[in-house]
């Protein structure tokens, strides 16, 4: 059975998902502050197998490198967003934002996979970066979005790669036909349902997907 514990990390205070078993352990977003993450995986005699990033932007990378050295764990992100690393949204350092510490990456394929025995699927669901993630694990009832769709809002795509049309195609093809009662996790905010979402968020009402 995969448990799941929620971190609101760094300076814009992103969603970190620690989903783990009795003793493994893997990470969604590391925002930042990677020694809140690497104590609570010591205090629970967790080991750390993969840090998975929904998208390369500063936000949600902060704590890749020092939790990945810290751990030995595998980094997973989209290839398609590794452009962003040349860009300030992906290296941070302006407007006072922390720098984003150097890592590198292993691509992660759309389509099932499985941790500790557990299977979850990479969906690919782009309009926010190029590279945009999901994380779909049928046992939870969940979906991992990153900053592809909030609690009554989506993300924005005035970012280098971003495309408000793409975006709200991947909420209707990939998320929206997941079954209704999925929770969605996202980046930033409250938790919310695809039923919910697909009832009140204002960027989905003309209700041809209900
Ligand atoms: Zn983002």
């Amino acid at each position: 059975m995969l448990k799941t514990k929620i971190f609101a990390l760094g300076v814009l205070q992103t969603n970190c998902y620690l989903l783990h078993t009795q003793n493994e352990a893997l990470v969604i977003d590391p925002g930042g502050e990677p020694d809140k993450l690497i104590r609570y995986l010591k205090d629970n005699s967790l080991d750390l197998q993969i840090i998975l990033n929904t998208h390369l932007h500063f936000d949600h990378i902060q704590g890749n490198a020092n939790l990945a050295e810290a751990c030995g764990a595998r980094i997973l992100a989209p290839e398609a967003d590794r452009f962003l690393m040349d860009t300030e949204v992906g290296s941070g350092g302006f407007m006072d934002f922390p720098e984003t510490p150097a890592f590198d990456f292993e691509d992660l394929s759309e389509g099932a996979h499985s941790f500790a025995g557990h299977e979850y699927h990479v969906l690919a669901t782009p309009g926010h970066t190029p590279g945009s993630l999901s994380f779909y694990f049928p046992e939870l009832k969940a979906v991992f979005v990153g900053d592809l769709i909030f609690h009554r809002s989506v993300g924005r795509t005035d970012f280098p790669g971003g495309d408000m049309d793409v975006l709200i195609k991947s909420v209707r093809d990939k998320i929206f036909i997941l079954p209704q009662e999925t929770m969605i996790y996202s980046g930033h905010g409250p938790q919310s349902s695809i039923l919910e979402e697909k009832q009140h968020n204002p960027f989905f009402q003309d209700k041809k997907f209900i």
